[in-house]
């Protein structure tokens, strides 16, 4: 096995980012990387590109927004052939949003070629819609392991002419206990196929999913390491009593626009929002007891600035890709240090700083050393009585989500939304922020001092040709 372990994300690794123009790829996919603004490819990409375009099996290890999806993205749209109406490639997610997120990088990425059929398979959705896609010819597969389960044991989906198996976030799908239905999966799989393996962390399963089903696997590992002075770390001592409570000191102290707070239990997760919520904070938690549309209400209204807090357990938040956020607060110190660097690489992403701010019981003091030694840097320790909090403003998110009754069923596209806000309803596009459209809903953030009038706009005007229903999601 090979292992390339550049520096991850340091100045140096980056001015030597290597454009794609060297990669063997479509001169329509390379037009569509600029379009996307992908000038360069990130460490994990430019480390495993040039291995699995030669048809090599890959293990590859990258911290979460690393780019992996369209790592694996660009090698299965080479090897595709559009003119043959058979699924050629299948990823395998943990979650349904998950594999929403890479079925859109995929879809963005194939753009060039506009008969390419990507069709997302996962639970929470009635299966006929999924049965017929798949009987009009897919190209690719996306989905969860017990839903592609499912369409194997009907006979909808047949995997013969495969040619390309990913196993993405594969050490959260052996968190969630899939490893047996992996291996359903990868044994109904073609054997000489290529397997491509991508995970955050390296936990022990790995390497038995690697034996068993990747061949003469080439491995890539960017440890992760953060930018020194773009995250900026501080600990806080607090007796247990006061712990919840601080988490809204911090808060009105820093005032991040988006903060993700990590707790150790979903317990813990419950508690906090209370409190949360108790003091004014607009806060959501994303727990596994969440229905899939709640889960994603939830998503949509943090990336979209909309909600200042999510609250999350460590396994709640693997994977996703949530762009901006000025702080991760630790609600506790996590015994691993590992899992303490993965959470604070959140924060301090791009040209951003970030903070990573650690509550600490005394008992904690010990984990704490055990980071300082990982990350060899010397914990800076503050003291909680030097927040400003209490005088502060109440922290409010800049932006407010709309819900409309209607989505992908009912052929809205962002830019109906758009249109209908900027057109009619008056308003600029800079009150207008990110659009989602699902299958039954759409949501836009729109500046809060317009939500209200928006929604009465919204309601009596139409959104392609429709009246619509509109409500705000606020609680
Ligand atoms: P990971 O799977 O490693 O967590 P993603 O594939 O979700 O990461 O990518 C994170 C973000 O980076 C996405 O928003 C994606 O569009 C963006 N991205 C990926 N590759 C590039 C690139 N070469 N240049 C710029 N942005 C990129
Ligand atoms: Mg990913």
């Amino acid at each position: 096995m090979t292992n390339i372990t550049p520096p991850f994300s340091t100045p140096a690794a980056s001015a030597a980012g290597r454009s794609f123009n060297e990669l063997p790829l479509s001169p329509g996919i390379l037009a569509t990387l600029q379009q996307l603004e992908y000038l360069t490819m990130t460490p994990i990409q430019a480390a495993s590109l040039p291995l699995v375009l030669a048809g090599q099996d890959l293990i590859a290890q990258a911290k979460t927004g690393s780019g992996k999806t369209a790592a694996f993205a660009l090698a299965l749209l080479t090897r595709l052939n559009p003119r043959r109406f058979a699924v050629q490639a299948m990823v395998l997610c943990p979650t349904r949003e998950l594999a929403d997120q890479v079925t859109q990088e995929i879809r963005r990425l194939a753009r060039s070629e506009d008969n390419i059929k990507i069709v997302a398979l996962c639970g929470g959705t009635p299966m006929r819609p999924q049965i017929n896609s798949l009987e009009h010819g897919a190209h690719i597969v996306v989905g969860t392991p017990g839903r592609i389960i499912d369409h194997l044991g009907r006979g909808s989906l047949n995997l013969e002419a495969l040619n390309t198996l990913v196993l993405d976030e594969a050490d959260r799908m052996l968190d969630m206990g899939f490893y047996d239905d992996i291996a359903y999966v990868a044994e109904r799989c073609p054997a000489d196929r290529q397997t491509l393996l991508f995970s955050a962390t390296f936990p022990d399963g790995i390497a038995r999913l690697a034996r068993h089903f990747l061949r003469n696997p080439q491995e890539v590992k960017l440890p992760e390491q953060h930018e020194a002075g773009k995250i900026r770390q501080r600990f806080y001592e607090v007796r247990n009593e006061e712990r919840l409570e601080a988490v809204g000191m911090l808060l009105r102290h820093f005032r991040p626009v988006s903060t993700l707070a990590f707790c150790n239990t979903k317990q813990q997760c419950r508690d906090l929002l209370e409190v949360l919520h108790a003091q004014g904070f607009h806060a959501l938690t994303l727990h596994g007891d969440l229905e899939q549309r709640e889960r994603d209400q939830v998503l949509i209204q943090f990336a979209n600035r909309s909600c200042s807090v999510l609250v999350a357990t460590d396994l709640a938040a693997r994977g996703l890709d949530i762009a901006q956020l000025e702080a991760v607060i630790n609600v506790d110190v996590t015994p691993d240090p590992e899992i303490y660097i993965h959470r604070i690489g959140r924060t301090g992403r791009a040209d951003e700083a970030g903070w990573a701010l650690s509550l600490c019981g005394h008992a904690d003091k010990r984990r704490v050393a055990g980071i300082a030694q990982m990350t060899g840097s010397e914990p800076e320790w503050h003291d909680i009585d030097e927040l400003q909090g209490e005088r502060g403003a109440p922290l409010v998110p800049p932006m407010v989500t709309l819900q409309i009754l209607g989505g992908r069923k009912d052929k809205i596209r962002p830019g109906d939304v758009l249109g209908a806000l900027t057109g009619e309803a008056g308003f600029t596009r800079e009150q207008v922020g990110k659009i989602t459209v699902t299958e039954q809903f759409t949501y836009v953030a729109v500046a809060r001092n317009i939500a209200r009038e928006a929604v009465r706009k919204l309601s009596a005007g139409k959104v392609k040709g429709k009246t619509v229903k509109v409500r705000a999601l606020e609680d």
